[in-house]
């Protein structure tokens, strides 16, 4: 679970990070509302924490970015203020939850977990024109037939599925899966989109994964 926090205040925002690292995460920081921009934009957070008071664009600015951008990612807003008209502000810019500074690590770590897990909870299948995505068994099924996937190839159909036919670039799917520091190149991106074609094509599946000259994969579905 990637988690990326936005705030400018650095020792809260590296403390964040620790904390989150020592409870299992993969945490960034950065101390700006455009590097936070940047960042988000890649799309690999499962999510995020962003202070309301930032330089350059501020949390809300982040937040309802995002959801333009039609990205799912859970949304949790750190702020100063506790005033009612802030928590209004960044609940309507899409955030999912909001904890006014200072708050304890406890009750960050407990939102943190909820946030997850109610991304998680009342979904353990996704569908894509008639083919589906078991998340409990990583089975790949259309009508009759289903085939497993192996975790790698989970984890990019899993992110091909959650993105709804959105194009993901190889960089994006290297670093959600194989994660920044890997030795993994692009080209194990094409070898692993290669198995899951071959396996769409076993199962009959109506969709399929389309390539676009250096832009990456999307899933498409045949219409019929
Ligand atoms: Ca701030």
């Amino acid at each position: 679970m990637k988690i990326l926090i936005v705030e400018d205040e650095k020792l809260l925002a590296d403390s964040i990070r620790l904390l989150l690292e020592k409870h299992g995460f993969e945490a960034d920081a950065v101390y700006d509302g455009d590097t936070g921009d940047m960042y988000v934009r890649q799309g690999i957070y499962d999510l995020l924490i962003l202070d309301v008071m930032l330089p350059g664009k501020n949390g809300c600015d982040l937040a309802r970015q995002v959801r333009k951008d039609h990205l799912g990612v859970p949304i949790l807003m750190l702020t100063a203020k506790s005033e009612l008209e802030d928590r209004i502000t960044g609940l309507d810019s899409g955030a999912d939850y909001y904890l006014t500074k200072p708050f304890d690590t406890r009750e960050l770590l407990a939102c943190v977990h909820a946030l997850l897990r109610r991304q998680g909870s009342d979904v353990n299948e996704i569908t894509f024109g008639r083919t589906s995505l078991d998340l409990d068994s990583a089975a790949l099924r259309c009508g009759e037939h289903s085939i497993r996937l192996s975790a790698k190839e989970f984890e990019i159909m899993r992110f091909l599925f959650q993105e709804g036919g959105r194009n993901l670039s190889k960089e994006m799917i290297l670093s959600k899966v194989w994660g920044y520091d890997s030795d993994a190149v692009e080209n194990h991106v094409e070898v692993y989109i290669g198995f899951l074609r071959k396996k769409l094509t076993a199962i009959g599946s109506d969709i399929r994964i389309e390539s676009v000259r250096r832009l990456g994969y999307h899933l498409e579905a045949a219409h019929d």
